[in-house]
C-alpha cells in the first residue's frame, strides 16, 4: 500500500463529466489498496474569471496599479487581502464537488481548505510561501478511511488571513501536503500527458521524456515549460517528493521527475524550452563606476520587478550599456523605475523591446561535454536567427532573440541535439 497524493489541474475538472472522470480515478486507485490525498486546482479557468470580475467592480482610478502573475493573461487590479479571498473561493467550489462525486461513488471523502489543513503561511497576499503543514486533520481523515480533497492554491497566513499562492499553486499544495504526509508519490495530472522535449505545439517532432531529474526540470520550469510551476519542482526537490506528471484524459504513465540516476548516462540536451513573457530594457551609456548597477537592481528588487537575464557591455570611454530582461508584465514598473533613475545614474537613454523570445538548451550532461554552446550557435546562425543576450547555467545555454524567429529556433535546436523522435 503506497500513499500517493493526486494532484489535478483546472482542465482536469473543467465540468461534471470531467469532475467524475477524476472521482472514478481516485476510486480506482483507492480499491487498488492505495491511500490517496487529492489537491485540486479551480475548474477551467474559474480563476481567470474571478479576477476579471474583480477588475470590473474597480472601476475608479484609486484602484492599485495593475500587476499579472505569470501564468494568468489576465491582469490584477484589486487589493491583495480581498484577492485572495476571491480567488480562494475557485478551489474550495472543485473540491467540494469532487469530493461529492468520490463520495457518490462509494468511497468516503472530504473537501478541506488550505486553511482547514493547515498550511500555515507568510503575509504577502497573492505570492503567500508556505511556512508550515500542520497535516493532523489529513492524517486522521486518511485513519478513518477516508479520501480527503484539499482545495489548492491556498492558506492561512500567521496574521489568520486567507492567502494564496501564486499562479498555478496548486502544484505547491499538492507537493507541500506530500512532502509534509511522507508520500511514497505526487501525481500531478494534467491536459498533457508529460513533460516534453520542447513545446509540441511549435515543435512536431518532441517527443515525452519519461523521466527527468530535479535538476534539469528546475531550468526547464524556470525558462519556459508551463507544465509544473517552478516553485512546486524547488520545493519537491528541496524535499525529495517524487513527481509524476501525467494525462488525466488519457490516464498513460507520464514523466516522472526525480533525483538524478548517477548509474545511467545523461543526455548532453534533454529539452528545448522557450519563453515569450519577457521584455528587454536597456540602460545607455551608464557610467562605468562602482555603485551603479547595484543602485539600479536594488531599486527594482525593492519593487518586486524580477529581473532575469543581464548583460554589461565592456566600457568605451567610461560608459556602458546594461541590458536586463523583466516580466512584460513588470515592464511599466520597471521602465518608471529605470526612468526615474535616470539623471541619478547619469544614463543617456532607457529603452524598452518586448518582441524579444528566450529560448533555452537544458541538459545535465552539459557539464562534462565541450563544444555545446558552439552547436547552438552555429545552429542559430544557420537558420538566420541573430543572438542579442546569452546566458549561461552549468545544465543550461539561453539565448535572447526576435520573438518571431522563435519557432524556427526552438525547432532547428530541437533537430541538432538529436531530440527529433
Ligand atoms: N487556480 C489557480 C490558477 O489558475 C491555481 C492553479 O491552477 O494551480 O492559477
Ligand atoms: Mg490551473
Amino acid at each position: 500500500m503506497a500513499l500517493i497524493v493526486q494532484k489535478f489541474g483546472g482542465s482536469s475538472v473543467s465540468d461534471p463529466d470531467r469532475i467524475r472522470a477524476v472521482a472514478d480515478h481516485v476510486v480506482r486507485t483507492v480499491r487498488r489498496g492505495h491511500q490517496v490525498v487529492v489537491a485540486v486546482s479551480a475548474m477551467g479557468k474559474t480563476t481567470d474569471d474571478l479576477i476579471r470580475l474583480a477588475n470590473a467592480v474597480l472601476t475608479n482610478e484609486s484602484a492599485p496599479a495593475e500587476k499579472a502573475v505569470k501564468k494568468g493573461e489576465v491582469p490584477i487590479k484589486g487589493d491583495s487581502r480581498e484577492m485572495d479571498m476571491l480567488l480562494s473561493t475557485g478551489e474550495r467550489i472543485s473540491a467540494a464537488l469532487l469530493a461529492m462525486a468520490i463520495d457518490d461513488l462509494g468511497v468516503p471523502s472530504a473537501s478541506f481548505t488550505g486553511s482547514q489543513v493547515g498550511i500555515i503561511t507568510d503575509t504577502s497576499h497573492g505570492r503567500a510561501k508556505i511556512l508550515e503543514v500542520r497535516g493532523d486533520r489529513l492524517r486522521q481523515s486518511l485513519a478513518a478511511g477516508m479520501v480527503p480533497v484539499v482545495a489548492g492554491f491556498q492558506g492561512v497566513s500567521t496574521g489568520n488571513d486567507v492567502t494564496t499562492l501564486g499562479r498555478g499553486g496548486s502544484d505547491t499544495t499538492a507537493v507541500a501536503l506530500a512532502a509534509a504526509l511522507g508520500a511514497d508519490e505526487c501525481e500531478i495530472y494534467t491536459d498533457v500527458t508529460g513533460v516534453f522535449t520542447a513545446d509540441p505545439r511549435v515543435a512536431q517532432r518532441a517527443h515525452r521524456m519519461a523521466r527527468v531529474s530535479f535538476e534539469e526540470m528546475l531550468e526547464m520550469a524556470a525558462t519556459g515549460s508551463g507544465v509544473v510551476a517552478l516553485r512546486a519542482v524547488e520545493f519537491a526537490s528541496r524535499h525529495h517528493v517524487k513527481l509524476h506528471v501525467r494525462s488525466s484524459f488519457t490516464w498513460e504513465p507520464g514523466t516522472i521527475i526525480t533525483e538524478e540516476d548517477p548509474t545511467m548516462e545523461q543526455a548532453i540536451v534533454s529539452g528545448i524550452t522557450h519563453d515569450t513573457s519577457e521584455a528587454k530594457i536597456t540602460i545607455a551609456r551608464v557610467p562605468d563606476r562602482p555603485g551603479i548597477a547595484a543602485l539600479i537592481f536594488r531599486t527594482l528588487a525593492d519593487r518586486h520587478v524580477n529581473v532575469d537575464m543581464i548583460v554589461q557591455n565592456t566600457s568605451t570611454d567610461g560608459a556602458t550599456d546594461i541590458s536586463f530582461t523583466v516580466p512584460k508584465f513588470d515592464l511599466s514598473t520597471a521602465m518608471s523605475i529605470c526612468n526615474s533613475l535616470k539623471e541619478d545614474v547619469g544614463a543617456m537613454a532607457v529603452t524598452a523591446d518586448s518582441t524579444v523570445a528566450r529560448v533555452s538548451i537544458v541538459g545535465a550532461g552539459m557539464k562534462t561535454n565541450p563544444g555545446v554552446s558552439a552547436t547552438m550557435f552555429e545552429t542559430l546562425s544557420n537558420a538566420g536567427v541573430n543572438i542579442e543576450m546569452i546566458s549561461t547555467s552549468t545544465i543550461r545555454l539561453s539565448c535572447v532573440i526576435r520573438a518571431e524567429q522563435v519557432e524556427v529556433a526552438v525547432q532547428a535546436l530541437h533537430t541538432a541535439f538529436g531530440l527529433d523522435a
